[in-house]
């Protein structure tokens, strides 16, 4: 008995050493995350229930490739979830370091992590982690799956966002692949059995883009954002490295040095950001209609889009509208 029971520790520990390594990994992941080394008389068995205790709310993780997608593709719906007391991460799957057009390497993936994360702040999201990739470099291997299927499970989530994979921008495109190479894998014990299988299989969902081939966006959910709409442009503009400052395509339109053209940039920013969530709206027009009614639908100026992936769980329309709980009920 005393043998086994050794050797139940020594694997406890081994485990122990493998989510230290991932969680290493992360850049400045949330503290309360971290497991607690397995003792060897006394093996701490972290099971979904011990890291996040059911409170009711909805749990949502959204991948986007670089320090900037979540925010653009989700900001406005994350402050909707995080208003109603539900529990939103970003992960920004690579660290952003090549993105832009005067700087690159540490500082700017350091600098890019901390516009996350005061966009986070301003949105009311819980959790913004970037991890420790280069950008301009993601590949879909083995050990990047294992990532997002232990993210996904500590994130104990029930609704998972990321790009489809067939953006432009191979980190959008492989950020897809991932997040679906995860999708089943997250209810398999013995995969990644360092942490838990998740309690239900999440339902999966791609970020909006307007690319045709192989096949179009699917607008299967429109969320109208016009009552975070200020909160949402606020946070983009936070994001000063990319989109004051013109990111990796910046010496194309150089920014003055003056402050007034700083702020100039900010509001023309801003502007442009509204033009391209009323496009959103416009163009999912019946699908806005659908799920708020003819009057409420037509009136939404702003709206984010999301498309249901295949993988994960099916979702009936009725439990669509408790994921997403910003529609008025069905008459
Ligand atoms: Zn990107």
């Amino acid at each position: 008995m005393a043998t086994s029971r050794w050797m139940w520790c020594a694997v406890m520990l081994g485990a122990a050493v493998a989510v230290a390594a991932v969680v290493g990994a992360v850049r400045a992941a949330p503290a309360e995350k971290s497991p607690e080394p397995a003792q060897p008389d006394a093996p701490a068995v972290v099971t979904a229930d011990t890291l996040h205790p059911a409170d009711g709310k909805l749990r949502i993780i959204h991948f986007g490739a670089h320090p900037d997608d979540a925010e653009i593709r989700g900001g406005g719906s994350g402050a909707l979830w995080a208003e109603q007391g539900h529990h939103v991460q970003f992960v920004s799957v690579t660290n952003g370091d090549i993105g832009h057009w005067q700087m690159a390497g540490g500082p700017l993936a350091q600098r890019r992590a901390d516009e996350v994360k005061a966009a986070a702040q301003v949105l009311g999201i819980e959790s913004s982690i970037t991890l420790d990739i280069h950008d301009g470099e993601l590949m879909p291997t083995l050990e990047n799956r294992k990532t997002l299927t232990r993210l996904i499970r500590q994130w104990d989530a029930d609704i998972v966002i990321g790009h489809r994979p067939v953006d432009y921008h191979p980190d959008h495109r492989y950020t897809g692949i991932l997040m679906q190479d995860a999708a089943y894998l997250v209810t398999v014990p013995f995969f990644c059995p360092d942490v838990p299988p998740i309690r239900r299989n999440p339902v999966f969902l791609y970020s909006y883009d307007h690319f045709e081939r192989p096949v179009p966006f699917r607008a299967d959910v429109v969320v109208a954002i016009d009552s975070v709409i200020e909160k949402k442009v606020d946070a983009l503009v936070k994001i000063e490295s990319q989109f004051i400052e013109g990111g990796c395509g910046g010496h194309l339109r150089p920014l003055p040095d003056e402050p007034e053209a700083r702020e100039q940039r900010r509001r023309d920013t801003r502007e442009a950001f509204k033009r391209r969530f009323a496009a959103v709206a416009d163009k999912h027009r019946d699908r806005l209609i659908a799920l708020y009614g003819e009057e409420a639908g037509k009136k939404v100026r702003y709206a984010e889009a999301f498309e249901i992936c295949e993988y994960g769980r099916r979702v009936s329309d009725e439990e669509l509208r408790q994921l997403f709980p910003f529609f008025p009920a069905k008459k």
